[in-house]
């Protein structure tokens, strides 16, 4: 039996809820999880949060540095490793120049962590190739949402749904993914929300929902456009909110006219009358938020799909209240906090852009500070093997995890160095020249930051396995090593570094947050901070209108939506290890709809072979009527059938997020 004088405080570090939790601790293990009665938790946690000791007790952790020599991998010391990172480093940017090297953080890692890593590849290694997970998911809402209110991020709390009258879910499949939403989600519902769900698939959110329109992948712009429309069209504008808040709105009213419903119905196979609906109910709402993920961001043109969003929510002035607002969510459980600590190419902290603020952070680190233009992640892989020539990878996978997966194989196999920090030995690790085994989230002090900006403490419970080291300790050595000088004593220290550089984290301290998270912007120690965004005015003065245009869709032969199980995080390195989450579900699948299958004869449980431009892995059929004909599912954890071997190299223009959420491929039986 636990007794609750053994219980640490601390907040789950699957997804970007950010649910508080305890952590029970027994002779230096975790026993068991139960959750924090404060929000988002309120007393309730999914699978995976309950599930958290079985992987960081698990006997696989990486435990001391690894160096390869020749074929295989020798136990080093971590003075020895750490010499060996900082003294090829340095001779890669000697002979190649700085920008031959790159640093990818971790949104997995601690906001502490990701401030000393962008520090290292800032101060130290002299470029500014530094990029975080965010690049393949969230980049979008950075953009766009930046661009239009002024903050690419969560507008309200998650709390604050309970106040709408209506939310619409596009692009999520929210009861899989981030529970603490969707439970908030259903108690609204309870309360008389009307919710609408905008998905190719059926999900289990759909099936709640008053209305569900399952819309064709991919043409999400046609659907918002009409639904705009329709809001204009019949009066449900808010005025006054465009008058005194907003510009740009007489353009986009003239250009979308063209929308008509029956104009979208032919696009993204939602008939018209549905559409109608759904625009009448939003529209007409008191307060309605729009929910989304990364079936709106992962896309060629996943920043205008926000900038729809955006539009819709600012015509009916849905910002700035409780109840209203745009939730994007995100998917690590640190994605805001590694953007919020500038580990992006032309951002430092708080998105303080490198071209303004160079000066300030060049006085504050005492070290000239580079101009040049960074790369983003996906580029830093392109370029992986030729112009990229040392790379230092926290905490990411990016073999399994980013697209073309098999040219990005051969893009991390060609550097020369290759320096992976991870918990567990992964798919990335074992083509690393270093390893180095880094603290889990339970042996570690510093800070997270949630979906909803909420910045709170994740707190040591126990000893780190073997010689790992937390990361933020790891980066502070190598700074060192460069001539940096560190000299931060614990996280806390790091913390005061980033809060007086940093205006929205200006009155963010680790004391503060001791007794509770604080929603940023809170620029002073007296700050309350701000749960919700845009009550007296956006950042840039007036919220700005972009009218966007539903790009061509091309004839797929399938139509593949890459996702996620609610059984399974990412890839797998965590969730995979844990017995009764790979009991749920331990392989792959792909949804195919049974008249689909029928045609390819295909049956429940048959191999299938998916073959797309980019590669073609195997898979075994399920047959599932969630999905539309021509349409297919799967979950991208598994390294036997990594899906993202299937997608493309394409790009989203402005934000340069790759294409991950949808390809176009041919499947067939397996010996066909
Ligand atoms: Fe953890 Fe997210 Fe589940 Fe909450 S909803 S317990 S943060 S995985």
């Amino acid at each position: 039996m636990v007794m609750a004088l053994d219980a640490i405080e601390t907040t789950c570090v699957y997804c970007g809820c950010g649910c508080g939790i305890y952590l029970h601790v027994d002779n230096n293990r975790v026993n068991a999880v139960t959750p924090s009665l404060k929000p988002p938790a309120r007393g309730r946690l999914c699978a995976k949060g309950w599930l958290l000791p079985d992987f960081v007790g698990h006997p696989d952790r990486l435990r001391e540095p690894m160096m390869r020599k020749g074929d295989r991998y020798v136990q080093t010391s971590w003075s020895e490793a750490l010499s060996f990172i900082a003294k090829s480093l340095a001779e890669i940017k000697r002979d190649s120049g700085p920008d031959a090297l790159a640093v990818l953080t971790s949104a997995k890692a601690t906001n502490e962590e990701n401030y000393l890593l962008m520090k290292l590849g800032r101060a130290a290694l002299g470029t500014n190739n530094i990029d975080n997970v965010a690049r393949l998911c969230h980049a979008p809402t950075l953009f766009a949402l930046g661009a239009s209110l002024g903050s690419g991020s969560m507008t309200n709390p998650i709390e604050s749904l309970l106040h709408s009258d209506v939310i619409m879910i596009i692009g999520s499949n929210t009861t899989e993914q981030h529970p603490a939403v969707a439970l908030h989600i259903m108690e609204a519902r309870r309360n008389g929300a009307k919710i609408i769900v905008v998905d190719p698939r059926r999900t289990q959110i759909a099936e709640i929902a008053d209305l569900h329109l399952q819309i064709r992948p991919g043409t999400d712009i046609a659907l918002l456009n009409a639904i705009l429309n329709i809001v204009i069209r019949e009066g449900m504008i808010d005025e006054d909110f465009i008058r005194s808040r907003t510009d740009g709105f007489d353009a986009v009213r003239d250009r979308i006219a063209e929308y008509t419903p029956e104009a979208a119905e032919r696009i993204c196979g939602v008939p018209a009358e549905r559409i109608h609906d759904a625009a009448v109910m939003y529209g007409s709402a008191g307060t309605a938020a729009i929910v989304y993920a990364m079936g709106i961001t992962q896309h060629a043109h996943g920043t205008d799909n926000v900038q729809a969003i955006a539009n819709l929510a600012l015509a009916t002035g849905n910002l700035g209240r409780d109840g209203a607002g745009i939730y994007p969510l995100r998917g690590h459980h640190n994605v805001q906090g590694a953007c919020d600590m500038g580990a992006l190419p032309d951002y430092y902290t708080g998105y303080q852009r490198v071209s303004e603020f160079r000066e300030k952070f060049e006085a504050a680190w005492n070290v000239e500070l580079p101009e040049s233009h960074g790369r983003t992640a996906v580029e830093i892989m392109g370029s992986a093997g030729s112009e990229i020539r040392g790379m230092y990878i926290s905490g990411e996978n990016p073999a399994l995890s980013y697209p073309n997966g098999s040219r990005i194989r051969k893009a991390l196999e060609s550097l020369d160095l290759l320096v992976v920090a991870d918990i567990f030995p992964t798919e990335t690790t074992r083509m690393a020249d270093v390893v180095l085994p880094i603290a889990s989230f339970a042996e570690k002090y510093g800070t997270v930051t949630s979906t909803e900006r909420k910045v709170q403490l994740i707190r040591k419970a126990i000893d780190p396995p073997g010689s790992a080291l937390p990361e933020w300790i790891v980066a502070a050595k190598l700074l060192e090593i460069f001539g940096i000088p560190a000299g931060y004593d614990s996280s806390a220290d790091v913390m005061r570094e980033i809060a007086a550089l940093t205006p929205s984290y200006g009155g963010i301290t680790h004391e503060r947050l001791e007794r509770g998270g604080i929603h940023w912007p809170c620029p002073t120690e007296t700050h309350p901070g701000t749960p919700v965004l845009y009550r007296d005015g956006f950042p840039r003065g007036r919220a700005l209108f972009r009218h966007v245009d539903q790009r061509r869709c091309e004839k797929e032969m399938f139509t593949l939506i890459i996702g996620r199980s609610q059984y399974h995080f990412h890839t797998g390195s965590m969730t995979r290890r844990v017995c009764i989450l790979e009991r749920e579900v331990p392989e792959a699948f792909v949804d195919i709809n049974p008249e689909d299958a029928a045609a390819l004869g295909i049956r429940n449980g048959t191999g299938v072979i998916l073959e797309s431009g980019s590669g073609t892995i195997r898979a075994r059929a399920r047959l599932s009527d969630s999905v539309n004909s021509g349409t297919l599912f799967m979950p991208f954890h598994f390294r036997e059938s990594p899906a993202n071997m299937l997608t493309g190299w394409q790009l989203d223009p402005h934000s340069k997020v790759p294409a991950l959420k949808i390809t176009s491929v041919s499947i067939r039986r397996e010996g066909a």
